[in-house]
Parts: structure tokens; C-alpha cells; sequence
């Protein structure tokens, strides 16, 4: 079957624009090679809302038990396309083919996941005060659903959106990243194969994102947004969605500390780090940003540290052994090479890698930073690359102080082997996730999300479903 599309998917249907204007779609290891998309309009837009807004009743009105079989089909179909769709995604947006699958893999199990969760949406009896009263609640959709998703993760930001919201009987329109569309456009064909009906699921591929939202904001028909991508972003859609007060969820930027206590396994958290710094050559909002070890381990440590990221490969994600591919684009490598220049004018010291394999090159060295401090730069932002930025460390209270000076709140990791120490460091740290001797936390089966500026809501376990269910309360009287 042939996933690679390069057009829009609405009503069922792959439409060719009316302007017929398409936009480039480079491929990040070799930026030469780039793939024409169908460009979107504000009538591609209006369509497929009204798609969405049509397929709405009969979606919902098909049982869970229903709505649940064809996520399964759904689910069943992107395992057994696995490889396709991780060769695309490795095409677009760069991150070696093995990882991709992970990442296809991973995302197929959100679909899994809500498949079974959809026939779980239960409402409640409470105990009325009167006793001629009767209350219950049940749980409805939302509604048309329109999803705003990043380039770093362009299968399962979709899916983890996606599968929740057809299980909970909601329809649904999805506008990808300019940057990676074609995965979700895999994805699409998955979905027609699936039998998903014609307008429960959309996708808009559009090089103007602003396009899109205005028409979505501007129709009250959209009950709700969910959006993953950078808090910058997050915050004029969450102002632009009080117009006609949407439902909202919002996965956003991270600044995850990492810390290391002097009584850690050392060998366990060198593995967690190399996980959540260098996964997806740090492009992911989970990505230890600020790693902070303790002074009487630090040496032992980055020695081991050290070996471990000079052993890692760089190169394109199709050639086997590589660990990291490319930066998404120049705008990335830039960002990263002032990072580091602003941390190095302040004093912190480059001990490893420090640039672009080669001038132009969106390849960019693994890289470790020594003696950084809170005034760099490094600090505060999102760092999205290959970049591990060390923070020495003596007293616990100032750390766990530091780890908190952030307006995010995403995840946190730590290693320690003192149970007393788990507990109360985990329940200080200011974040929605946190991981405990661990360094990867993502699952289906977990709640996923930020407190602060990181976001509002959670994808993935029980609590993903209620993002697209409204409760809705009955009072029955007269009983006696
Ligand atoms: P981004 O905010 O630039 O873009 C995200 C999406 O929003 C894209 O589809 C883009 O086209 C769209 N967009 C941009 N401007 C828009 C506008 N004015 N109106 C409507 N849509 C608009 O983010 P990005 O660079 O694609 O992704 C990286 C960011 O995403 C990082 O900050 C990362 O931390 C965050 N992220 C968060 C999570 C999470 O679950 N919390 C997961 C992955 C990525």
C-alpha cells in the first residue's frame, strides 16, 4: 500500500486545492531533496470543519464498542506499516530510521490504548439530597475537535490527539507541521483503510498556519483545540480560543531539570541521561535542559558521561548505527551555536564536540558544556539540540530551588537511591512528570503533561479521554 501522499485528506477524500499551490518539504539530512506538497487555502480550511461537523453524528452515535474496533483495525494497520511510515518520517524530519520506528510504535499504542479506554467513559450516581431527586451524570463528546501538532514527533503527536478524541466520539481535523506533514498524511491512508467514515478524520497540509487557525477560531462549530508545540505559540492560540471560549489542551515547551545526588547508580543515570538528552538529538520538550550533578560524584560521572556521548554516531537517520541524525534546520543550528557562544562569554567551557560537523551542516557535534550557571541563556531556554549544558552542585535545598526557577513545568528527572530523598524531591520538584531513577517516562498508559507555562491537560491513560468528553449533569425529580 502507498503511504506517501503529498495532498490533503477531507471528507474521505485526497483533494487537490483549488489555488493549486504547493510548498516545499526539505529532507533535512540532504536539504536538496525536498518533497512538493498540495498547499492548502481558507476554503480547504472551511471544508473540512464542515466535513467534521457532518461526520459528527452518526461518529457519535456509533457505540464505543464500535468507534473501538475500527481504532483497532487503525492500530493494527500502522504496526503492520511500521517500516513504511518510519521511512517517511525519517525522510522529513531526519531522526534515525530506528528511532522513528520507536516513535511509530510508540504512537501506535496510544491508539491501542484508547481503542480499549473508549468503552470506559462512564458517568456516576451521586446521592441526591431530596430523596424525590435522582442525580447522574454522563459523559459526552466535545465536539469537532481541530489538533495543532509539532515537527519533532510528526507520528505520535497525532495519534496520542487523535485516538482519544475518536474514541470519546469526537471528529476530527489535524493541521501537521509545515516542516514533517507527510507522516500524518501516512497516517490518513491508515485511517481510510481502517474504515474510518468519510470526515471523522482530516488532515489540512498548509505552509500558513495562521490560515488555518483563523478559520478555526472564527468557526463556533470547533468546540475544542489541542495543540502541542512551543509556549510561544501556545499562548496567542489559548488568547485566540476565549473568542468563543474552546475547550483547549496544551502540550508546550519543557526546561526538565535532571539531577544527580551523590548516592545515584551512576552507570543507571549516565543511561537515563544519554536517553533524555540525546533522543532526537535533543529535540523533544522532555529533554534534560539543565543537568546538575553533585560535586562529590562529578568527576566519576563525566568520565563515564564522556565516553558514552563520544561513542555516539552522527549521520543521516537512513544509515545504520547512527544514534543522532540532523537539526531540523539552520533556524535550529543557529539557535544552538548562540547558546553556546552566550554560555562561553559568561564562562561555561565547551569539553566536548562545540559545532556543525561541517560548515552549512545541519549535523551538529554532540556536545557537553561545563560550569554553567544560571545567568546563561542555557538556563532558560529550551536548548533542542545535541547540546548537555552541566550545572555543579553541593547543597540540596539550592538546588531543588534552582530546578524550580523556571516558568515550566514539563518533567524532571533524578537519580538518587535514598527512598526518603525520592519522595520528597519528587513531590518538590514543579513539573507534571517527573522521573525517579528513570529517563524516559513517556506511555500510553500515563497521564502526560505540564503544569506552568508547559501546558494545560494530559495525553495518554484515563485521564486523556476526559480532554475530549464534557460532563453533563441530569437531575431527575418527582421520584416519590
Ligand atoms: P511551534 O509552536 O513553532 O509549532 C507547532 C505547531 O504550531 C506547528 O504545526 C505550527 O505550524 C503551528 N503554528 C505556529 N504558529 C502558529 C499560529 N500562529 N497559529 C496556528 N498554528 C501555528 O513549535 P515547533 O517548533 O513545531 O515544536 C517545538 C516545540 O513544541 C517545542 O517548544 C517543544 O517543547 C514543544 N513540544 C511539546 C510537547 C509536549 O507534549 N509538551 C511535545 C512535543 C513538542
Amino acid at each position: 500500500m502507498n503511504l506517501q501522499k503529498n495532498r490533503p485528506f477531507i471528507n474521505g477524500k485526497w483533494v487537490n486545492p483549488t489555488k493549486g499551490k504547493k510548498f516545499n518539504v526539505d529532507n533535512p539530512a540532504d536539504p536538496g531533496e525536498q518533497t512538493l506538497v498540495m498547499d492548502c487555502g481558507v476554503e480547504e480550511c472551511k471544508n473540512a470543519v464542515d466535513a467534521a461537523h457532518n461526520a459528527l453524528p452518526a461518529w457519535s452515535s456509533k457505540s464505543a464498542t464500535e468507534r473501538g474496533e475500527i481504532l483497532k483495525k487503525w492500530y493494527e494497520l500502522i504496526l503492520e506499516n511500521q517500516d513504511k511510515l518510519a521511512a517517511i518520517m525519517t525522510e522529513e524530519q531526519g531522526k534515525p530510521l530506528a528511532e522513528a520506528k520507536g516513535e511509530i510504535v510508540y504512537g501506535a499504542s496510544f491508539v491501542k490504548w484508547f481503542a480499549e479506554e473508549a468503552v470506559r467513559a462512564y458517568g456516576e450516581t451521586i446521592p441526591a439530597p431530596a430523596s424525590a431527586s435522582r442525580f447522574i451524570t454522563i459523559r459526552q463528546p466535545v465536539g469537532v475537535v481541530a489538533a495543532i501538532t509539532p515537527w519533532n514527533f510528526p507520528s505520535a503527536m497525532i495519534t496520542r490527539k487523535a485516538a482519544p478524541a475518536l474514541a470519546a466520539g469526537c471528529t476530527i481535523v489535524i493541521k501537521p507541521s509545515e516542516e514533517t506533514p507527510m507522516s500524518a498524511l501516512g497516517l490518513a491512508a491508515l485511517a481510510e483503510k481502517a474504515g474510518m467514515p468519510p470526515g471523522v478524520f482530516n488532515v489540512i497540509t498548509i505552509s500558513d498556519p495562521t490560515v488555518f487557525s483563523e478559520v478555526i477560531f472564527s468557526d463556533d462549530r470547533v468546540r475544542k483545540l489541542s495543540f502541542t508545540g512551543s509556549t510561544q505559540v501556545g499562548k496567542r492560540l489559548m488568547e485566540a480560543a476565549s473568542q468563543s471560549i474552546k475547550k483547549i489542551s496544551l502540550e508546550l515547551g519543557g526546561n526538565a531539570p535532571f539531577i544527580v545526588f551523590e548516592d545515584a547508580d551512576l552507570k543507571r543515570a549516565v543511561s537515563g541521561l544519554m536517553m533524555a538528552k540525546f533522543r532526537n538529538c535533543g529535540q523533544a520538550c522532555t529533554a534534560a535542559n539543565r543537568i546538575y550533578i553533585h560535586s562529590d560524584i562529578y568527576d566519576d560521572f563525566m568520565k563515564l558521561f564522556k565516553e558514552k556521548v563520544k561513542n555516539l554516531k552522527v549521520g543521516p537517520g537512513t544509515q545504520s548505527g547512527v544514534n543522532l541524525g540532523p537539526l531540523i534546520n539552520q533556524k535550529a543550528v543557529k539557535k544552538v551555536r548562540q547558546l553556546l557562544k552566550d554560555a562561553v562569554d559568561k564562562g561555561a567551557r565547551v569539553t566536548l564536540g562545540g559545532k556543525e560537523m561541517e560548515k552549512d551542516s545541519l549535523f551538529f557535534q554532540p556536545t557537553i558544556l561545563e560550569n554553567c550557571t544560571e545567568e546563561m541563556n542555557v538556563f532558560k531556554e529550551e536548548i533542542f539540540g545535541p547540546v548537555a549544558a552541566i550545572y555543579r552542585f553541593d547543597d540540596y535545598d539550592k538546588i531543588m530551588a534552582s530546578a524550580n526557577r523556571t516558568p515550566y513545568g514539563l518533567a524532571s528527572y533524578f537519580y538518587s537511591a535514598d527512598v526518603a530523598r525520592c519522595w520528597l524531591a519528587a513531590e518538590a520538584l514543579e513539573s507534571g512528570m517527573v522521573g525517579i531513577n528513570s529517563g524516559f517516562i513517556s506511555d500510553a498508559s500515563a497521564p502526560f503533561g505540564g503544569i506552568k507555562e508547559s501546558g494545560i491537560g494530559r495525553e495518554g491513560s484515563r485521564y486523556g479521554l476526559d480532554e475530549y468528553l464534557e460532563i453533563k449533569y441530569m437531575s431527575f425529580g418527582g421520584i416519590k
